[in-house]
């Protein structure tokens, strides 16, 4: 299993999948982003894992999971003196500008701390949908080899919570084989 997850000192991805040393192969950055298959042609640790953990480890479920406050999806939304200082963590999280858009257009009523909820439960939906963009992983989609899952961490209530595309809806109960080849994500969730 690959496990795609913040660099949150928080996360702990052994807790949070109940798995022992040997059982997942880790990425960890800030944000829990997966830069698209354009944005990052070279040098990109994210891709290079992605590639391995599909290619040769041929692993059958990647998970990305996301967490409740988490400091990167905040940031989207600071103003760009606050990140001035802070040029390569601006620039990483310009990855994830399209879920800012995303946000402010579907909700464009919602603000405050719920609004940082949304963002990092469509933050995880964003990089599902990158994970698509790298031609092996699209392939091994379409051959069911891979399955994509979305989880949302909720570090209050210390609960995971995954993406049912058939709801629309991040949801307890935890089940895998959610995405199939060609699947479409759906645009929302709440
Ligand atoms: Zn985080």
């Amino acid at each position: 299993m690959l496990f795609i997850t913040c660099a949150d000192s928080r996360v702990d991805p052994n807790l949070v999948t109940q798995s022992r040393p040997g059982e997942l192969f880790i990425v960890r950055n800030v944000g829990n982003i997966v830069p698209p298959h354009d944005a990052v042609m070279d040098k990109n640790s994210v891709a290079a894992a992605l590639e391995f953990a599909v290619s040769v480890l041929k692993v059958a479920d990647i998970i990305i999971c996301g967490h409740s406050n988490c400091g990167a999806m905040k940031s989207l939304y600071q103003d760009e003196s606050e990140l001035a200082n802070l040029p390569h963590l601006k620039e990483w999280i310009t990855l994830a500008a399209p879920v800012k858009s995303h946000v402010e257009r579907y909700y464009p009523e919602i603000t405050g701390e719920k609004k940082e909820r949304i963002t990092e439960k469509e933050n995880i939906l964003e990089q599902l949908r990158n994970i698509e963009t790298y031609p092996f992983a699209s392939k091994a989609l379409r051959e069911n080899s891979i399955y994509l899952h979305g989880w949302y961490y909720d570090i209050g209530k210390g609960e995971i919570l995954s993406y049912n595309p058939s709801t629309d809806k991040f949801e307890r109960t935890l089940s895998s084989k959610y995405f199939a080849a060609n699947k479409q994500l759906p645009a929302g969730v709440e």
